[in-house]
């Protein structure tokens, strides 16, 4: 469904997708459980969408998802809807659900080539109905995000995620709490804005894309991944069950520390087979600030030495948003290892790092 909420004479023109999410929610009096609403229903909460002084249109997914329903199909549908739209307006706010944020906002980084608008994923930990929301803040702010230009240019042209009064990189950003509004952090890049009175753009940590990049889009994602998150006392069946999963193209460590794990024989012999059957292996730490560094420790260098990639300081959002997009795409082995070693959309410092 798309609809226009106003059509005020206003330069910047803003394409709201609400997907669902806490934000649209109303809590049944019956069963006393949160159902999603209508977007009509969200703008008859926040009157102050008219006084913007923006273009504002929306399209709106139906039945609306709570962000746990959110495959990688619905990722497809909205890199669809931004790229069937990029010419026809300023920038985009995507209505999401916090549980998943950081991974759609991940995914899309890596999906949307050359983007030159800002795409900012935004929702809130209590319903817009209810009189505490934290809703109405964050979808204001993020339309003014969203229109924000300087010199005729976006000032963000990324996809972001804008949560209580912080503005982050979308894939270095992981949903740190289910209680506070401030419920997602960026551990491992600083924010591109922080809101107070004003909105203070830190316009060093912003990436800007060349004049002459288009937005292309990357559909194809390839889901035989899995992540294998290591605990002390892990049995090797455990182990098992995850490395012989049929198909099998990439498999994320969730590692200790700086990226040790045990390095046990049983352990290490089976990481080495799963690559020699041309499984992309990448260390991520179960640490949420600081990188992976191996070889530092005993307990990594086997690791290294089998052939398992560094995931450098990435998310495990981002960790599988761009396995997903590497494995999906027509790269050969050697290359996919060639781009896990990059930074592509800006989700890990290599600069720091090295
Ligand atoms: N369960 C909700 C969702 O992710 C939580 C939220 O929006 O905050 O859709």
């Amino acid at each position: 469904m798309e609809k226009e909420v106003n059509n005020m004479n206003s330069p910047q023109s803003i394409l709201i997708i609400y997907t669902g999410g806490t934000i649209g929610m109303m809590k049944n009096p019956e069963t006393g459980i949160l159902d999603p609403f209508n977007f009509n229903q969200i703008e008859d909460q926040v009157p102050e969408l008219k006084k913007l002084g923006h273009k504002i249109s929306a399209i709106q997914f139906d039945p609306p998802l709570d962000s746990s329903n959110i495959s990688s199909d619905v990722w497809v549908q909205l890199a669809v809807i931004i790229k069937d739209n990029f010419d026809f307006y300023h920038g985009f706010v995507i209505l999401h659900g916090t549980d998943t944020m950081a991974f759609t906002a991940s995914a899309l980084s890596f999906m949307l080539e050359g983007l030159s608008k800002p795409v900012i994923l935004t929702g809130s930990q209590l319903p817009i109905s209810d009189l505490r929301t934290d809703g109405k803040d964050n979808l204001i702010t993020s339309i003014e995000i969203a229109a924000a230009e300087k010199g005729g240019l976006p000032i963000v042209p990324e996809v972001c995620v804008y949560f209580e009064n912080s503005l982050f990189r979308g894939n270095r950003t992981t949903k740190n709490s289910a209680e506070n509004f401030n419920a997602f952090k960026s551990f491992n890049y600083p924010a591109l804005a922080q809101t107070g009175i004003h909105i203070k753009y830190n316009f060093q940590a912003i990436h800007y894309p060349d004049k002459d990049e288009k937005l292309k889009i990357h559909t194809r994602l390839n889901k035989n991944i899995a992540i294998l998150k290591i605990f002390p006392g892990m049995r090797e069946n455990y182990v098992d069950a995850i490395i012989n999963i049929d198909n099998l193209r990439g498999l994320i460590i969730e590692t200790f520390g700086n990226g040790n794990a045990p390095n046990y024989d049983w352990f290490v012999s089976r990481i080495e087979k799963v690559i020699q059957k041309g499984v992309i292996v990448l260390n991520v730490t179960q640490c949420n600030s600081g990188h992976v560094e191996m070889g530092k420790y005993s307990t990594s260098k086997d690791l290294k030495r089998a052939g398992v990639l560094s995931g450098f300081d990435i998310t495990v959002e981002a960790a599988i948003a761009k396995l997903m997009y590497l494995l999906g795409g027509e790269y050969s082995y050697s290359e996919i290892v060639a781009h896990m070693n990059l930074s592509l959309r800006g989700e890990i410092s290599l600069a720091d790092i090295h």
